[in-house]
């Protein structure tokens, strides 16, 4: 993108969060060129299709919870976003007597926008066959490196992370770009806990409903199994496009 700017780059980026979380983001930064969000309909959310079958992740996840998650739960979320959105703009043409719930929906809007967005996220950062460790020589593994030690401290942190979540909520790999590093922070619910600007790269939900009906309440035996079907070359294109965008 030589001959975008760093303000433009950044300007997109924000109007362009939820699309790019959504391509199937196979062909990495330059998919995001200046201008052409802008150019797309602001429509409402769609709950992305699984890419993958239920049951390609067996026997890490089985088949019974990736449907219920993505076809229930996922779109519970999908579900609740628009109506946030399409409740807010009710109340703004409302006014007055009406505007005394903006707090409340506007709560609503961030749990479910923020679940959309992650659980978008999370099946894209698995795949059938994953696993193993980040790309040698990458980008993701260079950060990784040095913002962590090595890859079985990051691991640990990581797994440490989820398992100790109070209640439901997420382990996120975040790049954060005005230190240009990487942290592992805490989502709990879907929303609270997160880092301004940071940009997820590799998430992992610990909601009891990703894991009960396997694993009963062994939530670390599920986060081990996680890392047997990680999808390291999408989280490399992440970060490759979290690089890009932080200039
Ligand atoms: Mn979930």
């Amino acid at each position: 993108m030589p001959n975008c700017t760093r303000r433009e780059l950044l300007g997109t980026a924000a109007t362009t969060v939820g699309g790019w979380i959504l391509l199937s983001g196979e062909s990495g930064a330059a998919q995001t060129p200046a201008g052409q969000s802008t150019e797309l309909p602001a429509g409402p959310y769609q709950l992305p299709p699984l890419p993958y079958d239920y049951g390609d992740l067996e026997p890490y996840i089985d088949a019974e919870t990736m449907k219920l998650h993505h076809d229930k739960h996922h779109a519970a979320y999908v579900k609740g976003a628009n109506a946030a959105f399409a409740e807010l703009e009710r109340i703004r043409q409302v006014g007055a007597e009406e505007v005394a719930r903006i707090r409340a929906v506007t709560e609503e809007l961030s749990f479910h926008t923020c679940g959309h967005i992650l659980h978008s996220l999370l099946w894209q950062c698995m795949k059938k066959g994953g696993g193993g460790d980040p790309p040698a020589g990458s980008e993701l593994h260079t950060l990784i490196t040095r913002d962590f030690g090595n890859l079985i401290a990051f691991k640990a942190q990581f797994s440490a992370a989820a398992q100790q979540v109070h209640g439901s909520g997420w382990a996120v790999l975040v790049f954060e770009p005005l230190a240009r590093r990487l942290l592992i922070v805490q989502a709990e619910k879907h929303q609270n806990l997160a880092v301004w600007g940071g940009m997820p790269l590799l998430v992992l939900d610990v909601w009891e409903h990703a894991y009960y009906l396997r694993y009963q309440n062994r939530r670390s035996d599920y986060i081990k199994a996680f890392w047997e079907v990680v999808n390291w070359e999408h989280v490399q294109q992440r970060c490759q496009q979290a690089l890009l965008l932080a200039g």
